[in-house]
């Protein structure tokens, strides 16, 4: 067992190399970020040697936990033969067929490097395709770091503007004005008000994006009447209609959309789809995806990668998802919803203003009584943050790994049993953060 305070070392030399003293922020928590040692299964050990159950599963990027052993078997099997090369390789195209297979959508897709490089390719490809600079997307959902993708979720409400008609603001301080003009951005499951948004702007809309159950705009599903509007709105006026799909490809077989009477023109994936490697996709419809082909005499939208489609992570792609077959998602949409109704029994008993929301294998807790229906209702302020970190503090230190926002996912590793051994703690921690809630 390594000594407690050897994170809190490792923390005070990583902050003199790296600006947060990391390279990514969701590893931060206070006072220092702990150190990973291994994982496997749903269990992650830090090098303190403190061993806890995994709802993060690496900002949901994991389905099958750590250190499958088939996917450890195959990549390994890989990395031997190699890890890159300026070759094409065989199971590229296995693992394009298979995830084709999976979704009648899928005409063609291109494997990139990871979720905002996927989304940044769709909105490129829709631009390309129709000739037009604009692309719309849902206030405060995140979809990456591309420029035009990452427009809306600022922390300042001051700058949210009217809700009927949000505004489309920077995140990045320096983001140019012409890309905030070239983004609409429209309310959550708000179709009338999106629809008139969007109508100001119909001959110059490349595609409309969206997220079917995004996090950061409370992780309530998409309703049918909006994503139904979505798409007649844009194949009426000769947009695309594009899905990020990066988190929630996981709910059904062919993504959260197979749940949709409709098919997106195109659609982003990443995260679970690299089975534990990084990873970015997109697929959709063969004539739009066509503007990549450089086979074409006039190419569109050259597009390429150094790393794109490696066969490490082909290799662990397509053992994670050739896994993750249709009774594999049903079993774990079926545990998530057992676990979220768990989740809201010990609210009550615990007589506390929160909810929880979510859909097939993810769910978020809120320290609001009611469900929010969009980003400015799920937006937590001082207040609601303080006490949701001491819930996310509490069940850290009695065993539970979640994503700093109290979300998590499931990975098929999981049973019944971790359900209830968090859920048992979760009570206990409801029940300690009680008083806070009217401090
Ligand atoms: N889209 C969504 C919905 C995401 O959740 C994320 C990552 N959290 C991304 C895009 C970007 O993916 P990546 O971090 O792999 O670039």
């Amino acid at each position: 067992k390594v000594s407690p305070d050897r994170s809190a070392e490792l923390y005070r030399k990583a902050l003199t190399l790296m600006p947060g003293g990391c390279s990514r922020n969701t590893v931060l928590r206070s006072p220092n970020p702990l150190y990973a040692e291994s994982a496997k299964s749903c269990y992650v050990t830090d090098i303190e040697g403190v061993t806890r159950v995994d709802f993060a599963n690496n900002m949901a990027a994991l389905i099958h936990g750590h250190a499958h052993p088939k996917i450890v078997a195959n990549v390994t099997e890989q990395l031997n033969k190699g890890s890159a090369f300026t070759l094409a390789t065989e199971v590229e195209i296995d693992y394009a067929e298979h995830l084709c297979s999976r979704n009648a959508g899928f005409g063609k897709i291109r494997f990139v490097n990871s979720g905002t490089e996927a989304v940044m390719s769709c909105l490129k490809a829709a631009r390309a395709y129709t000739g037009r600079p604009k692309i719309a997307k849902v206030e405060g959902a995140y979809h990456g770091l591309y420029d035009h993708a990452e427009v809306s979720q600022t922390a300042s409400p001051a700058n949210w503007g009217d809700e009927s008609n949000p505004n489309s603001v920077p995140v990045a301080f320096g983001t140019p004005e012409a890309t905030l003009k070239d983004v609409v951005v429209i309310p959550f499951n708000d179709a009338e008000r999106a629809i008139t948004i969007l109508d100001k702007h119909k001959d110059e809309l490349a595609c409309v994006l969206v997220d079917l159950l995004p996090h950061r705009v409370g992780l309530i599903p998409a309703s049918q009447e909006f994503v139904v509007a979505l798409r007649e709105w844009t194949t009426n006026h000769n947009a695309l209609l594009v899905f990020d799909e990066v988190i929630t490809f996981r709910n059904g077989y062919g993504g959260a959309q197979d749940n949709y009477p409709v098919t997106p023109d195109l659609t982003a994936m990443g995260k679970m789809i690299g089975g534990g490697f990084p990873v970015g996709a997109l697929a959709g419809r063969s004539d739009v995806m066509d503007v990549m082909n450089p086979l074409n005499d006039k190419v569109l939208f050259p597009h390429s990668g150094t790393f794109s489609a490696n066969p490490v992570t082909m290799v662990a792609g397509l053992t994670a998802m050739t896994l993750f077959d249709r009774e594999a998602v049903a079993k774990l949409n079926a545990l998530g919803e057992q676990l979220r109704s768990q989740i809201s029994e010990v609210i009550a008993i615990a007589d506390v203003p929160a909810c929880v929301t979510g859909d097939g294998s993810m769910f978020r807790i809120h320290m609001k009584a009611n469900p929010p229906k969009n980003y400015r209702a799920s937006f937590a302020d001082a207040k609601e943050s303080r006490i949701r970190t001491a819930l996310v503090d509490y069940l850290f230190d009695n065993g539970f790994m979640m994503i700093n926002t109290c979300s998590g996912t499931l990975s098929t590793e999981m049973t019944g049993k971790e359900i209830n051994q968090f859920t048992q703690v979760l009570l206990d921690g409801l029940r300690k953060i009680k008083p806070l809630f009217s401090s």
